[in-house]
C-alpha cells in the first residue's frame, strides 16, 4: 500500500478512492443463528431453499362454489370446505362444493365461481352468468409460486418483511445471519466535550460526530462497541486506536486529518499499520484517510459535522455493507432536474445539500439549500438529498439534468 502523506500530495478521484476501498474491503463478519422475531434487518448469511411448495396445496383463490367445469349451470351442493377442514370426499360432475378463500380444491374440482356470481336454492345452485366463467378460474395451484427445491433468498438478502413472511411460510423458526460488524467511532481534537459534563462556551464545544456517525451506523446493523473522544495527543490517539482494533472490525475517527499541526491522527495510524489514501476528490470531505491496523479497516473522516456525515456516507457505507454481508449494496442514485443554477468548484465532486420533488409530470426537480457550509449540520436535516455536481463541471444553468443521492432514512 502506498503511503501518501504531505498536502502536496494530488488530490484522489471519488472513483478511485471507492475502488481501493472495495479491493481492501475484508470478507464479511461470522454467522450467528437468530429467531425470525429478531431477524428483521439483518442480513442472510445462508440461502434459502424451498423445502415445501408455495401455495402448499390447490386451494380457492375467492369465497364461492368449486366444481368440475363441463357445462353445467345448475349444480347439486354436496358439502362445503373451509380453510383449515377440507371436503375430504370426490366431488361428481354436476355436483358443487361451498368453499372458502384459502380452501382446498376438493378432488374433482377444477373451477371456482365467486359467491357474488351465483343463486343458491335450497340443495341447488345455479350459476348467473355461465357464460362468463371460464375452466380453471380462481383457483391457486400447489407449487405454483415456489417449488421444493428452489433458491428463494440469496446469501446476503437485507431480511424485511416480506422476505421474513417467506422464511415463515417455508417453516422456518431460525435463521443464519450475518453478526453485526463491530464499529470503534473516535471524535478527535482538544476542543471536543462530551454531552452532559461542563463546557467552556469561548473555547470548546460539544462532541456532534460520535452521536451522528454511531447514529448512522447503528441504522445500517452496526453494533457500536465504543465511542471516545481522543485529545489532540498522538500517545493517546495511538493507544486508543490500539485498543479500539483488538475489539472492533472496523475503526472510525472523525477530525484531526487535516494538515495543520493537531491533526496527528494520520501519523498515529502510520505507526500502528498503513495510511493507503487521503485527500479525495471530493467537497465536502477532503480531508478524509483510508487504512488498517492490523487488518481492521480504518477510516479518518474530516471533522467537520457536514463533511464527517458525507464520507461516511459515500465511502464508509460500501465498506459496511460488505464487511456486514450485503454483498450485492448499491448505492441508490436518480436524475433530476435542477431548477436552479448550480455552483461548484471544479476539479472536484461537490456533492451540495438540496431538496427534490416529483413535478405533476413525475419528473424529480431538484434545488440546492442556500446554506452549504460543511459545518451547518441543519443542512442535512433541511435537504433531503444530495445533489452531484462532478469535477469537470464548476456549475450549470437551471434546467440542467444531474444526479442526485436521495438521502431517504440513511442520516
Ligand atoms: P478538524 O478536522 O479536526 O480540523 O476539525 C474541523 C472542524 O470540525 C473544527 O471546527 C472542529 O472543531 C470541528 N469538529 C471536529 N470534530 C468535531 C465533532 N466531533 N463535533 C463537532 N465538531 C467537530
Ligand atoms: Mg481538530
Amino acid at each position: 500500500m502506498d503511503d501518501c502523506f504531505g498536502s502536496s500530495e494530488a488530490l484522489v478521484q471519488v472513483s478511485d478512492m471507492l475502488a481501493r476501498i472495495r479491493a481492501a474491503a475484508p470478507a464479511p463478519v461470522g454467522v450467528e443463528r437468530v429467531t425470525l422475531g429478531q431477524a428483521v434487518d439483518r442480513i442472510l448469511a445462508e440461502p434459502i431453499v424451498a423445502t415445501l411448495p408455495l401455495p402448499r396445496y390447490t386451494a380457492s383463490a375467492m369465497d364461492g362454489i368449486a366444481f368440475a367445469h363441463q357445462g353445467h349451470q345448475r349444480f347439486k351442493l354436496a358439502g362445503e370446505a373451509l380453510a383449515g377442514h377440507p371436503f375430504e370426499a370426490w366431488v361428481a360432475p354436476g355436483e358443487a362444493v361451498s368453499i372458502t378463500t384459502g380452501a382446498p380444491l376438493p378432488a374433482g374440482c377444477d373451477t371456482v365461481v365467486m359467491a357474488e356470481d351465483i343463486a343458491v336454492s335450497g340443495e341447488w345452485v345455479e350459476l348467473s352468468r355461465p357464460e362468463a366463467v371460464k375452466p380453471g378460474q380462481n383457483v391457486r395451484h400447489a407449487g405454483e409460486e415456489i417449488t421444493v427445491g428452489d433458491h428463494v433468498l440469496a446469501a446476503g438478502t437485507l431480511l424485511g418483511p416480506a422476505q421474513l413472511g417467506m422464511a415463515a411460510s417455508l417453516g422456518h423458526e431460525h435463521l443464519d445471519v450475518h453478526c453485526r460488524p463491530r464499529v470503534a467511532i473516535f471524535s478527535s481534537g482538544d476542543e471536543l466535550r462530551r454531552a452532559g459534563t461542563d463546557i467552556d462556551t469561548t473555547a470548546s464545544l460539544f462532541d456532534a460526530n460520535a452521536s451522528s456517525l454511531a447514529a448512522c451506523l447503528k441504522r445500517w446493523g452496526a453494533d457500536v462497541v465504543m465511542t471516545d473522544i481522543l485529545p489532540d495527543s498522538l500517545e493517546k490517539s495511538i493507544s486508543h486506536l490500539s485498543s479500539a482494533s483488538r475489539q472492533a472490525d472496523l475503526i472510525i475517527t472523525s477530525g484531526g486529518v487535516s494538515a495543520g499541526q493537531a491533526d496527528l491522527i494520520r501519523f498515529a495510524i502510520q505507526q500502528l499499520g498503513q495510511v493507503s489514501s487521503w485527500r479525495v476528490a471530493m467537497r465536502p470531505g477532503k480531508p478524509m484517510a483510508f487504512g488498517h491496523i492490523e487488518h481492521v479497516p480504518f477510516f479518518g473522516l474530516p471533522g467537520n459535522p457536514v463533511a464527517a456525515l458525507v464520507t461516511l456516507m459515500q465511502f464508509v457505507q460500501p465498506l459496511f455493507r460488505q464487511l456486514s454481508g450485503q454483498v450485492h449494496w448499491e448505492a441508490i442514485k436518480w436524475h433530476a432536474i435542477s431548477e436552479q443554477p448550480l455552483k461548484g468548484r471544479g476539479g472536484r465532486l461537490d456533492l451540495l445539500r438540496g431538496r427534490y420533488h416529483v413535478d405533476a409530470q413525475g419528473g424529480i426537480r431538484v434545488n440546492p439549500l442556500k446554506e452549504q457550509g460543511s459545518h451547518r449540520l441543519s443542512s442535512l436535516y433541511d435537504a433531503n438529498c444530495l445533489i452531484e455536481l462532478p469535477d469537470d463541471m464548476a456549475g450549470c444553468n437551471a434546467g440542467t439534468p444531474v444526479t442526485i443521492q436521495p438521502l431517504g432514512e440513511l442520516i
